[in-house]
């Protein structure tokens, strides 16, 4: 049996040689077994495996350090140690002992010799191991071969060529300088293995990133076709003498042809241009893309302006390969720009103040009388609500409604006040107008303002006039009536006085004539009144009058008249009256003075009246009030007669 931990080579020297023969010879097909399964593993794990195996089934142990990208630095890729051991190293460096990397300092054995393809056989694995290892790891390697005990061991270098990878160092007592070549070789082995495991692994990566470069670019032309086939807009390639070497569909329908074949078969400059002064490139050369707006041929002949995002493609000389760019159809746009020009002219010159806004009332446009309107600049309206302008006079009842019919789509249109910006509240009409869209919502308002402050003004000039007038006109009129009371009136007692009485039974009477209504006249005089006077005075007398007046006013009817019609001789014409009725009204008045005290300083003072009535007699053929007056005074002087204080009827007898 082969083997590395000393338990084969021993007994005599004789025996010696022979058995080292053979235990090299042994270690040798040993180790092309482990070659063999090194070569079928798959993965660098299996490598390091199928190594560590064999190796201690050898009775030795094994460590593999890879050499890593950086120059100098090797990394620990797998040990043979016990478990256990591990932890141990572990604990004491507080790193995985998997993966370590360390630096080998210049002038160790790794630099100089492993680094170089150079094998060496150690008698003290120790020495040589602190010598690879940097001065921080020293002590501990030490303590970790201390611990393995392990004496003699060789470094071989995993050698590819001329490039060491690594290196394997395998320790095992019964090693000598005699299996240097084999584990050389060995070493040579699995460094072939990693080698090709890597370049696989790379391959393998590589035809992945490829496959899913192929894909990915197989799926985006998919999509750029799909796109390309899609889009509304006009795509294009072509020469730079004037013919397609690609078009979407959009450019078949933009252009109104039939196919993309026909399209195809124009030539450019010929029959998509008007004038031989559009023909040829409106794109310039300039390496970038650059967007122009120009007008080209429908097949129909018909006009069709196209935005342009164009750009040349060319080689790596310089020389223009083809032309390649988007068109966008914006005839319609360029037609609503032309006469959206005339229009904005025509609205910022209007005398009216303009506003357009969006749905929240934020202006967006305004004309120049809107400033003059308003005081508020273009810079200062543009982007504020239009409610920079509300006066908050009116009710809010009013704003909601203003919005409710707008907002609903409708015009409204009315009178407000607003506020400049000054301040100063002014008068404006209003029409605002909704602008709506193709499935009828409201985007926009259209506010048409007129200042009509003036007429306002105007209108209430006019107004404060008439109002004036008509206070005028009543005053006149109050006067004049006072005026004319006044010279209907006795000032003294305050009842018609003799001319209006006369006027006022006169038309009484051609009343009751007209109709043939009934009409009685009184007159009474006070008795004895020169006595009163004498008595008491002419003060008093006059005192006299009023009371008696007063007196008998209160007994006559809304419709009854009374007049003086001499010194203190009364008449009342009674309309509706016959003779007994006056009669009856009479006696009230004769006994209502009768009882009339007038209060003097001594005695109070009192009269009593005779009374004539007289009525009016249709079939008596009566030609005036004058003739009824006359008949009652005479009736009242029958009362004289008869003694005084009494009423009498006139009669004609
Ligand atoms: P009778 O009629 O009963 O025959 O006696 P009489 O005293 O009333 O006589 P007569 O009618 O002739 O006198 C009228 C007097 O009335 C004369 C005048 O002084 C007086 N009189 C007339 N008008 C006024 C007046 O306005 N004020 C006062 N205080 N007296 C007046
Ligand atoms: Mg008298
Ligand atoms: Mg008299």
């Amino acid at each position: 049996m082969v083997s590395l931990d000393g338990t084969l080579p021993k007994k005599t020297t004789g025996d010696l040689t022979r058995k080292a023969l053979a235990h090299s010879h042994e270690l040798l097909l040993a180790l092309s077994r482990a070659a063999h399964a090194v070569q079928k593993a798959r993965t660098a794990e299996e490598v390091y495996r199928a190594v560590g195996d064999q190796i201690k089934a050898l009775g030795g142990d094994v460590s593999l350090f890879i050499a890593t990208e950086k120059p100098n630095q090797l990394a620990v890729a797998y040990t043979s140690y016990e478990l256990s051991f591990l932890r141990k190293a572990e604990q004491l460096t507080g790193l995985s002992a998997l993966d370590y990397r360390f630096e080998t300092p210049p002038g160790g054995i790794f630099a100089s010799g492993i680094a170089d393809g150079s094998t060496i056989y150690a008698r003290d694995v120790k020495e040589y191991t602190i010598a690879m290892l940097p001065k921080g790891l020293q002590s501990l390697a030490e303590q970790i071969i201390n611990v393995l005990d392990a004496k003699q061991g060789i470094f071989a270098p995993l050698r590819l060529e001329d490039k060491t990878l690594g290196v394997m160092v395998v320790s095992g007592s019964s090693l000598t300088e005699n299996d240097v070549p084999v584990m050389e070789s060995f070493a040579a082995q699995i460094a072939i293995s990693l080698h090709n495991l890597n370049l696989t692994r790379q391959m393998q990566n590589e035809l992945a990133t490829r496959q899913r470069a192929e894909e990915e670019l197989r799926r985006s032309e998919e999509r750029y076709r799909t796109l390309f086939d899609n889009m509304m807009d006009g795509i294009y390639r072509s020469t730079h003498d004037g013919r397609f070497v690609d078009v979407n569909a959009a450019m078949v329908r933009m252009f109104g042809y039939s196919s993309r074949e026909e399209l195809m078969a124009v030539d450019i400059k010929k029959e998509l241009y008007f004038l031989p002064e559009e023909r040829g490139s409106h794109i310039l050369d300039t390496g970038r893309e650059e967007i122009e707006v120009y007008r080209m041929k429908r097949k129909d002949g018909s006009e069709i302006w196209v935005e342009d995002h164009g750009y040349y493609v060319h080689d790596e000389r310089g020389n223009i390969l083809y032309h390649a760019g988007m068109l966008r159809d914006v005839t319609t746009r360029k037609k609503e720009e032309e006469s959206a020009l005339l229009q904005s002219a025509a609205l910022e010159a209007a005398a009216n103040a303009i506003a357009i806004t969006d749905i929240k009332g934020t202006l967006q446009w305004v004309n120049h009388a809107w400033f003059e309107l308003t005081g508020y600049s273009k810079e200062e309206s543009i982007g504020r609500n239009m409610s920079i302008v509300k006066s908050h006079i009116h009710d809010p009842k009013f704003y909601k409604e203003l919005w409710g019919t707008i907002l609903a789509g409708r015009v409204w249109r009315g009178e407000l006040k607003n506020r400049r910006k000054d301040g100063v509240l002014y008068d404006e009409e209003q029409t605002i107008t909704p602008v709506l869209d193709s499935r009828g919502n409201v985007t926009h308002f259209i506010a048409i303002k007129l200042d009509i402050t003036k007429r306002k003004q105007t209108e209430a000039a006019l107004e404060q006039a008439r109002r004036e007038l008509e206070q005028a006109n009543l005053d006149l009129k109050k006067a004049l009536e006072h005026e004319q009371h006044l010279s209907h009136t006795d000032a003294l007692t305050g009842v018609s006085n003799r001319r209006h009485l006369f006027e006022l039974a006169a038309h009484e009477f051609d009343v009751a004539k007209r109709y043939e209504h009934p009409l009685s006249i009184i007159v009474f005089d006070l008795d004895h009144f020169k006595n009163v006077n004498d008595t008491f005075g002419h003060a008093l007398g006059d005192r006299m009058l009023q009371e008696v007046t007063r007196t008998v006013r209160s007994q006559l009817r809304e419709v009854d008249l009374i007049g003086r019609y001499g010194g203190e001789e009364f008449v009342i014409i009674l309309p509706m009256t016959a003779a007994r009725q006056a009669w009856l009204l009479a006696e009230r008045i004769r006994a209502g003075v009768e009882a009339l005290r007038v209060p003097t300083d001594g005695e109070p003072a009192a009269v009593t009246l005779s009374i004539g009535i007289a009525e009016m007699l249709h079939t008596r053929q009566d030609k005036s009030a004058e003739d009824v007056i006359r008949h009652a005074d005479e009736a009242m002087y029958a009362a004289k007669q008869a003694g005084r204080n009494r009423a009498v009827i006139f009669d004609a007898e």
